[in-house]
């Protein structure tokens, strides 16, 4: 197979050690060695002006509403934002096949080489087969807190896994909703399919109203459930927070990203640590999703108090205007000038590869791997900035 002996001005491996003036030996998309510049013949050598990285991991997205581009209002706030997404006119299948095949290449020019994807239907699984990108797929039950309806929402949403299983589209599971439309009897079952070493996640502190609900004040959801023909009469408030209700659940994979996190205090992040002691928590955030609905960011600064690993997702169509983990660097960085790229880079790679358990083949330009390959070009002394688009060498 050919060989290519790749350099740049600056190397962000993400993981292992480099030799003084690293070469990146691929045969085909494997990296095979990483030897120094001396050892190779420089005619061989391809050289970039710029930083490589991995491939990029996009930790959280809803693949099948792509075809929403540009349809819900911005600023709205999450009840506004979800009643629209849900009231929308039905779409043509063809209209939301094509957009599923436009985002998934785009993703892939994006230099994204995994992609942890919420499913509602099945509508994702063929291109998901045939795509490069690994696809972790997510199947998302929810039952608007009705114990009576779990067992038929959960045999739906058995269709929809089935369906992921037999496309052999990559690792399937099922998941909760969020803490706030899933019921405690749906939870125990969801609880029952728990396999070792399985992803989990779940839409978790999106914004105050859930923490309402819970714990038993008024809030918007009643009204927004209605509204869907989910009465709330029979609802009994836990009182309690959703991380609370979350590690009362039962469902506890070995590995749960806990996503959003939007509005999540030092009380939350700490459940999130003590499930982290038993089991591995992922802090996941979505950045330009959590503008374009609640124009705020997380408190990334008790995020990295936590010490707990941060993965980054795209959110889906509705809520963002592209499917790009690197611009969801910048967005990060414009606001936080504090954190480094390079940081940031760890965020976007080798954490979401780890959570996805994906780091045997991804996340890190080591030996023995296939991670792909991204180039952020710059003179060699310009340093890395937001107008930067991340180019796919491999
Ligand atoms: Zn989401």
């Amino acid at each position: 197979m050919n060989r290519r002996f790749i350099t740049a001005t600056h190397i962000w491996p993400m993981g292992g050690t480099l030799p003084e003036d690293p070469v990146l030996v691929f045969e085909g998309s494997r990296i095979i060695d990483i030897i120094d510049v001396e050892k190779v013949d420089v005619s061989q050598l391809e050289h970039y002006d710029g930083t490589l990285i991995p491939g990029l991991v996009n930790a959280h997205c809803h693949l099948e509403l792509s075809y929403m581009e540009g349809k819900i209002d911005s600023g709205t706030g999450l009840t506004t934002f979800l009643t629209e997404v849900v009231t929308q006119d039905p779409v043509p299948e063809e209209i939301v096949k094509e957009a599923i095949i436009r985002a998934d290449k785009e993703m892939q020019e994006a230099g994204i080489v995994a992609v942890g994807d919420i499913s509602n239907r099945a509508i994702t699984a063929s291109v998901k087969a045939s795509s490069p990108i690994n696809y972790y797929t997510f199947v998302e039950m929810f039952d608007f807190l009705n114990p009576d309806r779990a067992n038929g929402f959960y045999n739906q949403y058995e269709l929809v896994y089935e369906a992921f299983e037999h496309a052999a589209c990559g690792p399937v599971v099922r998941v909760p909703h969020s803490p706030y439309t899933v019921s405690n009897q749906l939870m125990s079952r969801l609880a029952q399919t728990i396999q070792p070493g399985m992803t989990g996640s779940i839409h978790m502190l999106e914004n105050e109203q859930e923490g309402y609900l819970l714990s038993g004040a008024e809030s918007d959801y009643p009204g927004f459930f209605e509204l869907l023909g989910f009465g709330m009469d029979h609802y009994q408030a836990p009182h309690c927070t959703s991380m609370e209700q979350f590690m009362e659940s039962g469902y506890q994979p070995d590995h749960m990203l806990f996503v959003h996190n939007t509005v999540a205090d030092r009380a939350d992040l700490g459940a999130m640590r003590r499930y982290n002691e038993r089991k591995n928590a992922y802090l996941v955030t979505c950045p330009n999703a959590n503008l374009y609905i609640e124009s705020r960011l997380p408190k990334y600064d008790l995020w990295l108090e936590s010490k707990l690993p941060i993965c980054i997702g795209t959110d889906s169509y509705a809520s963002n205007g592209q499917l790009s983990i690197w611009h969801e660097i910048c967005t990060i960085q414009n606001k936080h000038p504090e954190l480094s790229w390079k940081q940031l880079v760890e965020w976007g790679t080798v954490n979401g590869a780890i959570a996805l358990g994906m780091q045997r083949e991804l996340g890190s330009l080591e030996s023995g791997k296939s991670p792909g390959l991204v180039l952020l070009e710059h003179t060699p002394d310009e340093l890395i900035n937001e107008s930067i688009l991340p180019r796919k060498i491999i």
